[in-house]
């Protein structure tokens, strides 16, 4: 550990520190908070604005305790003996514990140093951990809702409480899509506009039930790890597949127990014996036609309006998805199977002697079938990335000299974790970053009334890397100071087994070799 990561965490952490270097005294006990741009002037007893800081007794302190997290398993490093090390605090092993951002504070106006840069040995690495609360302006939520259910048209509004808060945007395999937030939202519109944004985004990152209503469309109530609920219909099954998929996945299974499988869906309807599953299956043709633009052979793009019915259209009857039926290749008694692309809906169908389809009851081959497309489709989830820009001022909370911090996070050198959960860092410019909000604790996200998000972000490096990145060493705490200092008052918090130890080595080390040296 060098020199300068032993300055204790007393000079640094106590309150009449802290209230040096966060806030300034006013006439009448009132603080002035200069955490983020607000700049509340704060009574004593009283909160500011967002509820985040108070003053107390004189001095400005963060209202939320610093979350740690404690590994409850091996990880992998050298686990360190208290007895070793002045401890006092609770028993929480310094190897094992990780210091979030959240609770932590904020750096603004920016060039203050992070809270808390905490150095650690893990593994025989000497690290570092930079740890703040980000305001962000530049961030949105992207919603990933698993159904095959029209929620309105591509970039449509997505608003809530009458406010547009975002759009939707392009769907993905089984799953409707939307952005939502983003800096126009919160900084473009009215000032209703950008506070609604800033609460929807807060309630989405918590995990409460936001409801959503999209124009020209429905409906849909998200909430992240838990199934949408779709004009006021839960939804119960993420699609096995698109049309051509089930064709293809279950034709060889059809095969035997009926001349011709419909599998309905607003994208790509596919008919198995067009479909090169059924040409390789040697299935005669049925000269049953459905509506829509034949793609190619077996497909069907458009056979409906996008719905809330069959398969994403708007078909409630599905026998209206067949616009002519050959009668010199079909044939009397000719058995259909008609379904949706979750096996939720499905009907069985024989042709009378007029070549009529009449709904039949199914036999139990064909509702074998039908029951594994349900078995092979996933629950239907919503999932909640929070996306921010942590490549602005924040970063001078980390270093001196910013553009190291960004090609360090860029070249791998450096992780960035969110609250402990991985953060998943897009290419290219900038430190552009998303997270899952169900891998980060409770309590994460907060806010302040400019408006924007505040969030927990944690970077994580090998200290001589540090160094050379024009680190503030000197404000460098040991995690032993941090924990005797912090811990008591701290929520401590079991660190997720799903989530990767930021100090395992290869993990964000930069590579640094067994003895800690970068290559
Ligand atoms: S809104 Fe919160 S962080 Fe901003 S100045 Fe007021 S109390 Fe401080």
């Amino acid at each position: 550990m060098s020199e300068t990561q032993k300055t204790t965490a007393s000079d640094r952490l106590s309150a009449e520190a802290r209230s040096k270097q966060f806030g300034a005294a006013e006439d009448g006990g009132i603080i002035r908070c200069d955490a983020c741009p607000v700049l509340c002037r704060i009574k004593p007893g009283r909160a500011g604005a967002c509820d985040r800081y108070a003053n107390e007794d004189g001095h400005l302190v963060r209202v939320d305790p610093v979350v740690l997290l404690n590994h409850t398993i091996e990880t992998g490093g050298d686990v360190v003996a208290f007895a070793e090390e002045a401890w006092e605090g609770k028993p929480l092993d310094p190897a094992r514990t990780f210091v979030t951002g959240i609770g932590a504070g904020t750096t603004y106006p920016d060039y203050k140093p992070a809270p808390f840069i905490v150095a650690a040995d893990h593994d025989g690495v000497d690290t570092v951990t930079v740890v703040t609360e980000g305001i962000f302006s530049y961030c949105g939520v992207k919603v990933k809702i698993d159904t095959d259910r029209h929620l309105g048209p591509e970039t449509a509004p997505v608003r809530a409480n009458g406010e547009q808060v975002g759009h939707v945007t392009t769907a993905e395999y089984g799953s409707q899509m939307l952005s939502i937030g983003g800096v126009r939202h919160l900084t473009g519109g009215s000032k209703k506009e950008g506070n609604v944004t800033c609460r929807t985004m807060l309630d989405l990152c918590a995990g409460e039930p936001v409801t959503l209503s999209i124009d020209g469309g429905n409906e849909v109530v998200v909430q992240a790890g838990k199934a949408p609920i779709v004009d006021g219909k839960r939804e119960e099954r993420m699609r096995v597949g698109c049309g051509s998929a089930a064709i293809g996945i279950f034709a060889q299974q059809w095969h035997g127990h009926v001349d011709e499988v419909i599998v309905v869906d607003d994208h790509i309807t596919g008919v198995l014996t067009e479909h090169q599953a059924g040409k390789v299956l040697d299935m005669p043709a049925a000269g049953i036609r459905v509506r829509g633009r034949r793609s190619t052979p077996g497909r069907y793009f458009q056979v409906a309006e996008p719905g809330l019915g069959w398969g994403g259209t708007d078909i409630t009857d599905p026998l209206e998805v067949i616009s002519k039926i050959n009668s010199d290749v079909a044939w009397p008694g000719l058995r259909i199977l008609m379904t949706s692309t979750t096996g939720e809906d499905a009907i069985y169908c024989v042709l009378d002697d007029d070549l009529v389809p009449v709904p039949a009851p199914m036999p139990d081959p064909v509702r074998t079938v039908v029951d594994r497309i349900g078995e092979n489709c996933e629950p239907s989830l919503c999932s909640v990335l929070f996306m921010a820009g942590a490549g602005g001022s924040l970063r001078a909370g980390v270093t001196e000299n910013p553009i190291l911090l960004t090609r360090s996070v860029a070249a791998g050198e450096t992780r960035v974790t969110m609250g402990g959960a991985p953060a998943y860092l897009w290419p290219g410019g900038g430190i552009t970053i998303m997270a899952d909000v169900t891998a980060m604790p409770q309590g994460s996200f907060g806010y302040v009334p400019t408006p924007a998000i505040v969030a927990p972000i944690e970077f994580t490096l090998p200290s001589r890397l540090y160094d050379r990145l024009g680190g503030h060493s000197g404000d460098v705490v040991s995690i032993y100071d941090i924990l005797s200092t912090v811990a008591p008052e701290a929520r401590v918090e079991t660190w997720r087994d799903d989530n990767p130890w930021p100090f395992n080595s290869g993990a964000s080390s930069g590579d640094a070799g067994p003895d800690g040296q970068e290559p």
